[in-house]
C-alpha cells in the first residue's frame, strides 16, 4: 500500500452527532436459520424479478429463485433473488414489505427444513485475474449483489467500463446506532480490500482505489491498514494505488454527494452521476460480497444488521439469512415485552414498521426497537418560525422550509423548481428543526405523489398512443380494401369501351391456345 497523505475538502451543511454506536458494540453474531423466509423479490433499485419456481418446490441454498424476466438479456437491470436457505415453496403471494407507504409486494415463502443443503458442494476460490472484467461483471450480476449501504443499485451495473480512474469504497457509516460496516471493516477487513481489488479488476484498472473510513472508527481503520497489501501482487494490474483515508465523523459524510466532496473537491453538478467525473463508489459491504461470491462462491444470501435499541437485552451485530422475519432476530437479541416502536434503518433515515414480522433485505442495516419509554420525549410539532437552521445544515444546499411549503400545499411543481429530487432525505433539517416538523416525511410524500403522477401520466399516454395506432391501422385496413375493391371493379367501373373489351377477350383466347399448344412448359 502506498499511504500518501490525503487532501480533504469539506462538504456544505452537516451536523455532528451523538454516535450512540457504542451501543451496540458487539461482535458479528449469527443468527439461527428461521422456520420460515419471507423473500421479496424486488430488493433493489428498478422493476421487481419474476419468480422462476411454484408453490411445491424444493429449493437449495444458493438457487436462483426469481430473475429477469428476459432470461437471455446480456446485462440485466435486475439483481436476480435467491433462495438463502434450503426448503420447500410454501407460497408466491403478496407480504408487507418495508416501505414508508406500508404497501405489500411480491413474495416467495420458503419453509426450511434446517438442512441448508446447497445447490452446489463446489465452494472453491475463483482466479479472479484468470477470467476477464466482462465475466467477473457476470459473475457479480447472477450473484445478486446490490449496494449494501442502502440505496440498493444492482452492483454490476456500476462495473460498467468506462473512463474511470478512482474506486471509492465508502466506510464511512454515519448515522447514530448503526456499526454494522464497522465490525465487518474490523472482523473481515480482509474481504474488504480483496473486494475492492476484484471491483477495480472488474472496472477494467483504475488508476486508484480509496477506502473511506470515519475517524471515529480507529479499530476499522487499523484492521484494514494491516490487510492493505492482502494480494496485491495478484491484482496489480487492477490499480495501481489503494488507499485506505480517514474522513472526519460529519454526518452526513456517507451519502455519495458528500464524500466524493471531502476526498476529491469535487461538487457533482445537479442529476449528474459520479461516473461522469471518473468515479465509482461502492459501499464497504458490496465489496465483502463480491468477495464471498467470487472466493467462497456463494451469492448474496445474508448481511449484517446491527440490532439495537431499548427494547432489546442484547444489542449486537448479527449476519442475517435474508428473508429472516425481524421478529425472529430480535428474539435472539433477548426482545422485551414493551417494544412500542421498530425502525428499519437509523434513526434519522430509517423507516418506522408496523409490524416485526416483515422481512430482512438486502438493505436492512438495522433494526431500532425502542420501548414506549423511551418515545415519551417525543414535542409535539408547530408552525415554522422561518428560523433558517434547516437551510444552514442542509448538506445539499436546498431550501428545506420552501419544500416543506409547497410539498404540505401540495404544489409539486414548485417543489420541483425548488430542487426536491435534490433531496438525500439526510434527515438534518428535521433534526435542527425548533417546531419539530416531521420534514423529511413531507419530502418523501411529495416525492412519492410525483412519481405516482408521472407513472399514471406515462400509462395514460402508452393508451392513448395505443389507441391512435388502432384508429390509424383500421383506417389504412379499410382504404387497402377499398383499393383492392376498386381496382377488382375498374374495367367496368370505367366503361371499358367496345374494342377494348374485345381486345381483353382476344388476349385471353391466345393465353389459352399457348397453354394448349405448350402443356409442359405450363406444368
Ligand atoms: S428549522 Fe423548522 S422552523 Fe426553522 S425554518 Fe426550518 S422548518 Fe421552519
Ligand atoms: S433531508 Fe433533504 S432538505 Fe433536509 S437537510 Fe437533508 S437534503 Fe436537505
Amino acid at each position: 500500500m502506498n499511504q500518501v497523505a490525503q487532501p480533504l475538502w469539506q462538504f456544505p451543511g452537516g451536523l455532528h452527532l451523538d454516535k450512540q454506536a457504542a451501543l451496540s458494540h458487539h461482535r458479528i453474531a449469527v443468527s439461527t436459520v428461521p422456520p420460515y423466509l419471507i423473500i421479496p423479490l424486488l430488493q433493489h433499485i428498478g422493476e421487481p424479478a419474476q419468480p422462476i419456481v411454484k408453490v411445491g418446490d424444493y429449493v437449495y441454498k444458493g438457487q436462483i429463485i426469481a430473475q429477469c424476466a428476459d432470461a437471455h438479456c446480456d446485462v440485466p437491470k435486475i439483481a436476480p433473488i435467491h433462495a438463502s436457505s434450503s426448503g420447500t415453496v410454501s407460497a408466491i403471494e403478496l407480504r408487507s414489505v418495508v416501505h414508508p407507504s406500508g404497501l405489500e409486494a411480491m413474495c416467495v415463502v420458503i419453509e426450511t427444513d434446517g438442512k441448508e443443503v446447497w445447490n452446489s458442494d463446489d465452494r472453491s476460490p475463483l482466479k479472479c485475474t484468470g477470467m476477464t472484467p466482462e465475466q467477473l461483471r457476470h459473475l457479480v450480476a447472477q450473484a445478486g449483489i446490490v449496494g449494501l449501504g442502502g440505496a440498493g443499485f444492482p452492483a454490476h451495473l456500476k462495473l460498467r467500463p468506462g473512463d474511470i480512474d478512482t474506486l471509492i469504497l465508502n466506510g464511512a457509516e454515519c448515522e447514530p446506532y448503526i456499526s454494522c460496516d464497522d465490525y465487518l471493516m474490523r472482523e473481515r477487513p480482509e474481504q474488504v480490500v480483496i473486494g475492492a481489488r476484484i471491483l477495480s479488476y472488474a472496472l477494467g484498472g483504475v488508476k486508484r482505489c480509496i477506502i473511506a473510513v470515519e475517524d471515529n472508527k480507529p479499530e476499522a481503520f487499523a484492521a484494514l491498514q494491516a490487510v492493505a497489501h492482502k494480494d496485491e501482487e495478484q491484482f496489480k494490474i487492477a490499480t495501481q494505488q489503494l488507499d485506505v483515508v480517514q474522513v472526519p465523523t460529519l454526518y452526513p459524510m456517507g451519502g455519495e454527494q458528500q464524500l466524493i466532496r471531502t476526498l476529491t473537491g469535487k461538487a457533482l453538478p445537479r442529476s449528474h452521476l459520479p461516473k461522469e467525473v471518473g468515479i465509482v463508489m461502492h459501499n464497504v459491504g458490496t465489496a465483502a460480497a463480491i468477495y464471498q461470491a467470487t472466493k467462497q462462491r456463494s451469492p448474496l444470501l445474508s448481511r449484517i444488521v446491527t440490532v439495537t435499541g431499548d427494547a432489546v437485552e442484547i444489542q449486537q451485530n448479527m449476519e442475517v439469512l435474508l428473508g429472516t422475519p425481524m421478529q425472529h432476530v430480535l428474539q435472539q437479541c433477548g426482545l422485551k415485552a414493551d417494544m412500542a416502536r421498530l425502525i428499519a434503518g437509523g434513526p434519522m433515515m430509517g423507516t418506522a414498521l408496523h409490524s416485526a414480522e416483515l422481512p430482512i433485505v438486502k438493505v436492512s442495516n438495522c433494526l431500532i426497537a425502542s420501548t414506549a419509554e423511551h418515545l415519551q420525549n417525543t414535542a409535539p410539532t408547530m408552525p415554522c418560525i422561518r428560523c433558517g437552521s434547516c437551510e444552514r445544515v442542509c448538506p445539499a444546499q436546498l431550501l428545506p422550509q420552501q419544500l416543506y411549503w409547497y410539498a404540505r400545499s401540495k404544489d409539486f411543481d414548485k417543489a420541483q423548481d425548488f430542487n426536491l429530487f435534490d433531496c438525500i432525505e439526510c434527515g438534518c433539517c428535521a433534526y435542527v428543526c425548533p417546531s419539530q416538523l416531521p420534514l423529511v416525511h413531507y419530502y418523501r410524500y411529495a416525492k412519492s405523489e410525483i412519481r405516482t403522477q408521472v407513472s399514471e401520466r406515462k400509462k395514460a399516454d402508452a393508451a392513448r398512443r395505443r389507441f391512435e395506432f388502432k384508429t390509424f391501422r383500421l383506417a389504412r385496413e379499410k382504404e387497402e380494401r377499398q383499393a383492392r375493391h376498386q381496382q377488382k371493379r375498374a374495367p367496368v367501373k370505367s366503361g371499358v369501351k367496345a374494342e377494348d373489351k374485345k381486345a381483353v377477350i382476344q388476349a385471353a383466347v391466345d393465353r389459352a391456345k399457348a397453354k394448349k399448344a405448350a402443356p409442359s412448359e405450363e406444368v
